[in-house]
């Protein structure tokens, strides 16, 4: 124990003047007003210009020619002004961002953000409202609350539904998870994981999910104690969708070893083929084996808004959890996320009643404190920007946008099978399309050689951004349709750029290979 430091106490209050007012001006409240419209002009005028000369979705900048812009920055010496230090933003990071709002960014799940959400999330910002308890929050708390019982209503969850907003589709596939363990422990071993460590057996669980999950449900597993070894890779049809036939070949398969099955991870919205799993068959085989069934609608889930596509979503009212990314399919900033749950009860295993924030009491005089249901502690009022977004612009909106995505992902789709350089292997059930430049005459060897050269010459060039993935061992590029702005035309150019990218690699291929066997000679 540091006895020193007790007794400098008194000392180090001793410095501190009654009479120490504010020196700089530099905290947001109501004195400083002025100072935070000048301020937010200046972003505002900022953000002008670049949007008004970004061309291309990236300048094409390598790391190491933007880290040499640090280089003469130090840290401990402020600029001490507004104008430099926005200056400096401008050339470390706004000059080269990545403009996920340009319509040829067609790489990862990033969307381009409606304004009512950007603006939702200046408020939150300003006010710094902590979303965890109602002594921090007051009606942030209820409006949360308001989207979460909306969301679970719009999935059909019933009555004893409930959520929480999380920081993205990996925390909530890991209380997913988390619940799931507990649930099942609790069931068949009369065990409490949280209380007593993980139960003796525990390293049997199993967790079933299609080959085309994503692999934050590996994470859980590992970060849960189980391995990944409790990750069972259930095989997929030719559409990219887990085979329930499989599925329940695995789950008997699995009892018969010995081991514990206690959920199914169904994916509505895979990231890399945006398949959607059989639902109801899962759904099926989760009720007669009495499995934990849970539903990742990371991406999926903007299909809750669409009134064209919502059924394609059917089976996700089954689920006794879901989760959804609102920045990813409902077109909010990062973060925007939720984890819901079909019985509310089961959000009592991360409880944890805090003297200090949430006690008991609380709970019994009925105040509403979200941090009883969330991993997180301090936690951002991220639920006001999907408010606003729904209070101003409203759901359909959103799926309109989304049914746009997705009617222009059919006509790429048509697009790529009619170009004979490239191969395209799925036909797309939400908005991606994975596909490779692979004309005739060309081996898998260099195939897989030349598709990621591809991408990476079009991210030099700046003009689009497409993303690679690996299928089967295989190569192949990617687009991520989000944007209800982008036109045939952009893809077209895209395509026409791969194509012409593809030539030059191929042509290159040879003459290099010629030197050598020459030099060699
Ligand atoms: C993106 C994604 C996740 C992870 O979500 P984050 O918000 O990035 O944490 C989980 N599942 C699927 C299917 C995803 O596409």
């Amino acid at each position: 124990m540091n006895r020193s430091a007790a007794v400098s106490l008194p000392v180090l209050s001793g410095l501190v003047s009654d009479t120490a007012g504010p020196v700089e001006p530099c905290l947001f409240n109501a004195r400083n007003i002025v100072d935070y419209r000048e301020g937010m002009q200046a972003v505002v005028a900022v953000l002008e210009k670049h949007l008004g000369t970004v061309d291309k979705p990236f300048s094409g900048i390598r790391p190491h020619e933007l880290a040499d812009q640090f280089t003469g920055i130090d840290l401990d010496r402020p600029l001490g002004d507004l104008a430099l230090a926005l200056g400096e933003v401008e050339e470390i990071y706004l000059r080269d961002a990545v403009f996920f709002h340009h319509p040829r960014y067609v790489a990862h799940l990033n969307c381009p953000v409606v304004l009512p959400a950007v603006l939702g999330d200046v408020i939150q910002s300003a006010l710094n409202t902590a979303v965890e308890t109602w002594d921090q929050s007051g009606g942030a708390t209820l409006i949360e609350q308001r989207l979460i019982d909306w969301t679970a209503s719009r999935i059909g969850l019933g009555e004893e539904s409930d959520g929480v907003f999380t920081s993205g589709g990996t925390q909530s596939n890991l209380m997913a998870m988390l619940l799931a363990r507990e649930h099942f422990c609790e069931r068949r071993w009369g065990h409490c994981n949280r209380e007593q460590g993980l139960h003796a057996q525990a390293s049997r669980l199993r967790i079933f999910t299609s080959e085309r999950s994503h692999f934050s449900v590996q994470k859980a597993a590992a970060l849960l104690g189980l391995g990944y070894q409790a990750v069972v890779a259930v095989p997929c049809d030719g559409y990219h969708r887990m085979d329930t036939h499989a599925l329940e070949a695995a789950i008997l398969a699995s009892k018969a070893k010995g081991d514990f099955p206690m959920a199914v991870v169904g994916t509505a919205g895979t990231t890399d083929f945006g398949s959607i799993d059989p639902l109801p068959a899962i759904s099926r085989l989760c009720e007669v084996h009495d499995l934990w069934f849970h539903v990742d609608a990371a991406y999926g889930c903007g299909l809750l808004n669409s009134v064209q596509h919502r059924h394609r979503l059917q089976g996700i009212e089954c689920a006794d959890s879901v989760t959804v990314d609102y920045h990813k399919s409902f077109f909010q900033p990062v973060s925007c996320s939720a984890f819901l749950v079909r019985n509310r009860h089961h959000l009592s295993c991360v409880t944890w009643h805090a003297d200090y924030l949430n006690p008991f009491s609380a709970t019994q005089q009925g105040t509403p404190n979200l941090v009883d249901k969330s991993l997180q502690t301090t936690r951002r009022f991220d639920a006001l920007k999907l408010w606003l977004t729904l209070r101003t612009l409203g759901a359909e909106q959103l799926g309109a946008m989304m049914d746009r995505v997705m009617e222009l992902s059919r006509q790429v789709y048509l697009l790529l099978l009619s170009e004979p350089s490239l191969d395209v292997i799925h036909q797309p059930q939400l908005s991606t399309l994975v596909f490779r430049y692979a004309p005739w005459g060309l081996d898998d060897s260099e195939r897989n050689r030349i598709n990621p050269l591809i991408r990476q010459r079009i991210m030099d060039s700046g003009e689009a951004m497409i993303a690679g993935t690996r299928v089967n061992g295989r190569q192949y590029l990617k687009f991520t349709l989000l944007n209800p702005e982008t036109g045939m035309d952009d893809i077209r150019a895209i395509v026409e750029s791969i194509k012409e990218f593809g030539e030059v690699e191929r042509q290159q291929a040879r003459p290099v290979s010629a030197e050598q066997e020459v030099s060699h000679a």
